[in-house]
């Protein structure tokens, strides 16, 4: 117990965290600029909470992440993305010990490749995160200024698009980007008269799926941790970056969760709820607290792909 304390106390992280290695890029940001401080801070909160909340799988299992401080086009805000290759299941199944959590006839990123793995499969760097240096940014950890955008939420939101919160579906034909879906593509339902699964579709079926208004989550941790059935973002009108990668704004009427496509006009969570909790243990990875007992565009090699937009203007 006074172990327990002292661990505490003195901050340290559980020893079976995830390890995240940071390379920066300030582009021509000022060496004293006051921003580099700020982010760098913001940063390091981001990665203390992603080390208290997803555990490793293996000894010094670790992120690399490639971070870019710079004006950013369009009305993006940031933008992220797995980075290095993708794996298939069988690719895992044949490398890992316990293969009970690994699926076939879909795609891996680097980082669950690892994690499934259990072992340092993709090397170099795992996600790409870039942020745009021109938005009013907020960089309180814990609250959000009327009119700014938190970069904390932001860079945990954008770093689990990184993870592999993604689906590769292509809106112009129904195809999967590079040809194989993802694991999260294949948790995705379309519900009307009956329920048919996204992986099992046609091309046609599938394209008209993604402005269907009607993609359901299927992974049964994350449903449930939220208890009723929930929606991925599929608006009629596709859109670019934000559709079929996001939970639907109907999940949560009273906050605005991490993973929606942009802030609602409600209250932002400064954590994973246990909802996106669920379906990141769906996906294969190990969280804490366990969910159900706490109450692009990505292309060859892969690269960014989710555009979060300001609410009034999504990307
Ligand atoms: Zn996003």
């Amino acid at each position: 117990m006074l172990v327990g304390l002292l661990c505490l106390s003195s901050g340290l992280l559980p020893s079976s965290a995830i390890t995240i290695t940071t390379t920066w890029d300030w582009g021509t940001t000022p060496v004293d600029d006051p921003n580099r401080v700020n982010v760098t801070s913001v940063w390091n909160s981001v990665v203390n909470y992603y080390g208290s909340t997803f555990q490793e799988s293996y000894v010094d299992e670790t992120w690399n992440i490639s971070v870019s401080w710079k004006a950013l086009t369009g009305n993006q805000v940031a933008n992220a993305g797995p980075s290095g290759d993708w794996k298939t299941g069988a690719e895992l199944m044949a490398l890992a010990t316990n293969s009970t959590q690994i699926r076939t006839g879909v795609n891996y990123s680097s980082t669950l490749a690892n994690h499934l793995a259990k072992s340092t499969v993709v090397t170099g760097t795992h996600i790409e995160l870039n942020l745009n240096s021109t938005v009013t940014w907020d960089f309180s950890t814990t609250s959000k200024a009327a009119g700014t955008e938190s970069l904390y939420t932001t860079m945990i939101h954008e770093i689990g698009h990184g993870l592999g919160f993604l689906s590769l579906v292509d809106n112009g034909d129904g195809t999967y980007q590079g040809g194989t879906p993802s694991i999260f593509d294949y948790y995705l339902e379309k519900k009307d008269v009956t329920s048919t699964s996204l992986i099992d579709m046609d091309n046609d079926a599938r394209k008209a799926a993604t402005t269907s208004a009607n993609v359901f989550w299927t992974g049964q941790y994350g449903l449930d941790a939220n208890g009723t059935p929930f929606k991925i973002y599929a608006p009629n009108t596709y859109e670019d970056g934000s559709s079929m990668s996001h939970l639907d704004f109907t999940v949560n009427t009273s906050e605005s969760l991490i993973m929606f496509p942009s802030d609602s006009e409600n209250p932002p969570n400064f954590s994973y709820s246990a909802t996106e909790l669920g379906m990141w243990k769906d996906l294969g990875y190990n969280v804490v607290p366990e969910p159900n007992t706490w109450m692009l565009v990505v292309v060859g090699g892969g690269m960014v792909l989710c555009i979060r937009g300001r609410r009034d203007a999504k990307a």
